[in-house]
């Protein structure tokens, strides 16, 4: 893969961690719970575990994190595997399930009850939250603390036989209930829950917390480096007192920052309610963060590992510009995708000189920045569209683009110049606008050294295709969807922030006929408008549509200057 690995603090502690012998090889592993579909920011963590894994020669595997039953399905272990497989890595193999360890993390647990460190508190969940104590003072200790390693060994074991119901009881780590770290105050570590598990089935009513779980995992798999985000960094003493206390081989876990992205957001829990509340057409939307929307949207694996290399990893939260996303992909389109004209807002043109019934082909650039990618034909004749935008009956200052009397280049055709304007008579909008063309100027250049100050796209009428073409924008109008506008209503959430005009769909757009025959997945330069992509999803339901990528919008910035 292109991307160049690159140097951080993580790569600085493993290099440490070589030098000195506290590890041989690099094993990482990418630990997904299956309860919603994968986005941007889980891309910075697979690109950065099995980055690492590639750059030192080492392993890394995909686990399902799938310990909590009540909110995993399998359609999310589907498109996990999907999507990690899309952005181009390979687990080679060692795709593990933390719930195929659940006979062998039970065992532990029954390690730590025999060894006087774990007992069960009968007491209920809201006791041990109040019980827990604060950062100032310390928790107060179970009166079921004392139970002796036989007592809790027969209590677990009646746990998992299922003669308690469901929260009558739990399993606790023994550990220090006025440890300066909350998270040693004796935490809870099974619970008693009646939930049938996508893989295991009604088996187990008792279930591992993430806790306990995870370093476990890691430990089964040999993993070296458990690389987590910074919300972790507190449970760290606790995953490291587990290992411990069972005499278990031990990974280092380290934390880096999280990804946060301007205008939308990265949580699972929000993304389902957008899903759920029909906020947008499902997980996979082109509007949404998720790889699989991205994907939708027209994205490249590509672009997305060169975002996530351009990034970095670091200690510190931050959110980065959603613009330096879309810069990705505008990056590696401009070299490579083939340059189109279709017309996403018609207006009639008629070049009253063309000969009425002729028709002629004209030469058209594929991609200036791939001088490979050669020419094609694309059909001129006496009846165009062009953009609406790019007409005004009475320009405005700064207004270089069709107007009457003014002349501008149709690009790779003529000069024209609009004499006349056809109007509805009863609305007073622009019907037509008619022109003559000077032959003189085929391919787009004046004999004579004359000036024009823009050059549109059209394409010819006769020949055109029509198609949809949907435009995207922002999903939430804030930077930070989670900081509410001063006048919000009472009670209102990060939802306010919705941008409601994040999706438009134009129906008839015209476009050059050489896009009929496209396949879907295809991308495509419209000339002067985006990036586009020939959705799959609605092909396979018989209809054509281009998600717009992405915009021009540095280079349309150029262009509004050079008048083009
Ligand atoms: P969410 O908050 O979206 O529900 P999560 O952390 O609960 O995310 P997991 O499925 O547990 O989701 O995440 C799998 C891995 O991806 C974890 O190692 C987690 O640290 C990492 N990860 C999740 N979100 C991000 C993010 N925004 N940036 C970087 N890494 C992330
Ligand atoms: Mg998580």
């Amino acid at each position: 893969m292109e991307n160049t690995p690159a140097k951080n603090f993580i790569t600085e502690i493993i290099d440490e961690h070589l030098r000195t012998g506290r590890f041989t090889k690099v094993h990482t592993r990418f630990p997904p719970e299956p309860n919603g579909y994968l986005h941007i920011g889980h891309a910075k963590s697979i690109c950065l575990n099995f980055g690492l894994a590639r750059d030192y020669d080492g392993l890394c595997n995909l686990r399902m994190d799938d310990t909590n039953p009540e909110k995993e399905e399998s359609e999310y272990v589907s498109s996990i595997i999907e999507d990690v497989k899309w952005l181009g890595f390979d687990w080679g193999g060692r795709l593990f399930y933390a719930s195929d360890y659940f006979d062998k993390i039970y065992e532990c647990a029954e390690k730590l009850i025999a060894a006087g460190k774990a007992y069960v508190d009968d007491q209920d969940a809201d006791c041990i939250r109040e019980c827990r104590g604060t950062l100032t003072e310390p928790g107060k200790e179970s009166p079921y603390r004392g139970r002796t390693p036989e007592e809790n060994l027969k209590l677990f074991r009646k746990m998992r036989a299922g003669e308690f119901p469901d929260g009558a009881c739990v399993l606790r780590a023994k550990i220090d209930m006025a440890s300066p770290h909350i998270v040693m105050r004796d935490p809870v570590i099974y619970r008693i829950r009646r939930e049938h598990h996508h893989r295991t089935g009604d088996k187990w009513c008792i279930y591992p917390m993430y806790d306990f779980a995870h370093c476990i995992s890691d430990s089964l798999e040999g993993i070296t480096h458990s690389i987590c985000t910074l919300e972790f960094e507190n449970n760290r003493p606790l995953y490291d007192w587990f290992l411990e206390a069972l005499g278990a081989y031990r990974p280092q876990q380290i934390e880096f920052a999280r990804l946060n992205l301007s205008n939308t957001v990265l949580s699972k829990r929000k993304l389902l309610q957008l899903v759920k509340e029909d906020r947008v057409d499902g997980w996979n939307d082109p509007r949404m963060p998720t790889i699989s929307g991205l994907r939708r949207r027209g994205y490249t694996p590509g672009a997305i590992r060169s975002f996530c290399a351009s990034i970095g990893v670091a200690k510190m939260d931050s959110i980065v510009d959603i613009n330096v996303l879309e810069n990705s992909i505008r990056d590696e389109l401009n070299k490579t995708a083939p340059r189109r004209m279709g017309v996403l807002r018609p207006l009639k043109v008629v070049i009253t000189n063309y000969p009425e019934g002729n028709t002629e082909e004209l030469d058209a650039v594929n991609n200036p920045e791939d001088a490979a990618s050669g020419t094609r034909k694309v059909p001129f004749g006496r009846e165009l569209y062009i953009e609406r935008d790019d007409f005004r009956e009475v320009p405005p200052p700064k207004f270089y683009r069709l107007s009457p009397g003014r002349e501008v280049r149709l690009r790779y055709a003529y000069f024209i110049t609009c004499n006349e304007v056809v109007k509805d008579p009863h609305t007073g909008e622009v019907m037509e606008v008619r022109c003559t063309y000077d032959p003189a100027t085929k391919g787009g250049d004046s004999p004579d050294g004359r000036k024009v100050k823009a050059t549109l796209h059209w394409v010819s009428a006769k020949d055109a295709i029509s198609a949809e073409v949907r435009l995207y924008d922002i999903l939430f109008t804030a930077r930070n969807p989670n900081e509410l506008p001063k006048d919000h209503p009472a009670g209102a959430d990060y939802m306010v922030n919705l941008n409601p005009a994040s999706l438009e769909i134009l129906t008839d757009c015209k476009l050059e006929p050489g896009l009929g025959n496209e396949k879907p997945g295809a991308r495509f330069q419209f000339e002067r408008l985006g990036y586009f992509y020939l959705d799959p999803v609605f092909y396979k339901e018989g209809k054509k549509v281009f998600n717009r990528v992405v915009s021009l919008k540095d280079t349309w910035a150029k262009v509004e200057k050079k008048g083009y």
